[in-house]
């Protein structure tokens, strides 16, 4: 079967053959559907995440994908039902451990999992996958299109599980979002941050930021969800509360080393910020002294999340069944086939969510 792969060493991918999947006890074959883009696959690629699985001479990337039960190989899968993979995996040679029992894989340390198409385990970017049943997230078959955007929505939904837990010890109404990155990762947060629906509903004002000129596709997303677009080069986040006002909850997917720590002086009193950018190392100079006396005397909080369970999965689900149409036609710029992968991975500033179609419903 056709495969999407980054070879050893190679510094862009490969459309190659590999061998179709052979179904152990428990697996599923699905038909891959499509599979979307984003910038941890592009650091995959780049060698600065990440990593091959064990022994094999080439990654299968792809991490987002939505596809359809081929065969459901005595599991209680149903033939035809779309499906979304989860990402994390036990390790090789093992079948479970803490974490995945609790149905928590998205809490385990480095060495207690690996992740498809990102760290040590194929990914979903070939004409099928095989897949243990339990992690197949079953969706509607009006996902057969955009069903791929589940898992970077679930990553948010963690992110802001995590947030309101830290938050839970006293009443905390949030009123003001600020998204750092308007690039995927950062849009589809934002589009959470304006559906006036569950924690979203009491926020009043969403910002989001980034570092293009007008015009530019990802600003008028931002516009047309109702949010303000804060330009870095202006407005650099320090700077933020000054030009605007301070942010109850921030939210960074820039992957920008010194954002985090910017992020503190614009957060609100007893505000929270998620971290969610990977960014590679990258020293920079700090006032530490500033940063701590502001965490601690504003009560503030700065955490760190990756990943998402099926919990995130399924919320995702809802998130995603209330967001408008134009919403994805807008993020989703560019639809290619497996053998245009290397367009598909171009740099394009005009391209926002980029995704390859193996095959439609
Ligand atoms: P992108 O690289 O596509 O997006 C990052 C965006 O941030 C870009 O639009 C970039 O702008 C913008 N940006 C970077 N630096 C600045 C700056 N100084 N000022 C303003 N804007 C800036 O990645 P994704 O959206 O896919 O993901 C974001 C980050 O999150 C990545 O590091 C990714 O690895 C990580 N990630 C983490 C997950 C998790 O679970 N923790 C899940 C998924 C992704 P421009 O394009 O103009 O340079
Ligand atoms: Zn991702």
């Amino acid at each position: 079967m056709k495969a999407v792969t980054i070879e050893r060493g190679a510094s862009e991918v490969t459309v190659r053959d590999v061998p179709d999947p052979t179904l152990g006890s428990g697996e599923v074959l699905v038909r891959t559907l499509r599979v979307g883009i984003d910038g941890t696959d592009r650091e995959v690629i780049g060698g600065t995440h990440g990593g091959y699985p064990a022994g094999e001479e080439y990654q299968i990337l792809g991490h987002e994908a939505v596809g359809v039960v081929e065969d459901p190989n005595g599991t209680a899968s149903d033939t035809g039902q779309l499906v979304v993979p989860t990402v994390r995996r036990p390790p090789p040679g093992t079948d479970t451990n803490a974490y995945f029992q609790r149905g928590e894989p998205d809490m385990a340390p480095d060495g207690a999992y690996v992740e498809c198409g990102i760290a040590g385990a194929h990914g979903f970017m070939s004409e099928y996958v095989a897949s243990p049943a339990e992690f197949l997230v079953p969706v509607p078959d009006s996902f057969a299109e955009y069903g791929f955007l589940v898992e970077p929505i679930s990553n948010t939904e963690k992110a802001v599980e995590h947030a309101l837990a830290t938050r839970s010890a006293f009443e905390w109404a949030p009123e003001t979002a600020f998204v750092l990155g308007n690039g995927p990762l950062g849009l589809l947060a934002l589009a959470l941050f304006t559906q006036d629906h569950g924690p979203y509903e009491r926020l009043r004002r969403s910002y989001c930021l980034g570092r293009r000129d007008r015009p530019d596709p990802s600003i008028d997303i931002i516009e047309r969800l109702g949010a303000t677009y804060v330009d870095s080069r202006e407005t650099p986040v320090p700077k933020f509360p000054a030009a605007h006002e301070s942010a109850d909850l921030v939210y960074e997917a820039t992957g920008h080393a010194s954002h985090p720590f910017e992020a503190v002086s614009a957060l609100a009193p007893n505000g929270v910020a998620a971290l969610l950018g990977i960014p590679d190392d990258w020293e920079i100079e700090i006032d530490a002294g500033r940063i701590h006396r502001e965490l601690v005397l504003e009560n503030k909080a700065l955490f760190g999340s990756v990943n998402s369970n099926v919990s995130h999965y399924e919320s995702a689900c809802e998130s995603l069944e209330r967001m408008p149409e134009w919403f994805f036609d807008a993020l989703v710029t560019d639809v290619y086939s497996p053998d245009e992968a290397a367009d598909a991975f171009a740099d394009d500033t005009n391209a926002i969510k980029t995704v390859i179609e193996f095959d439609t419903l």
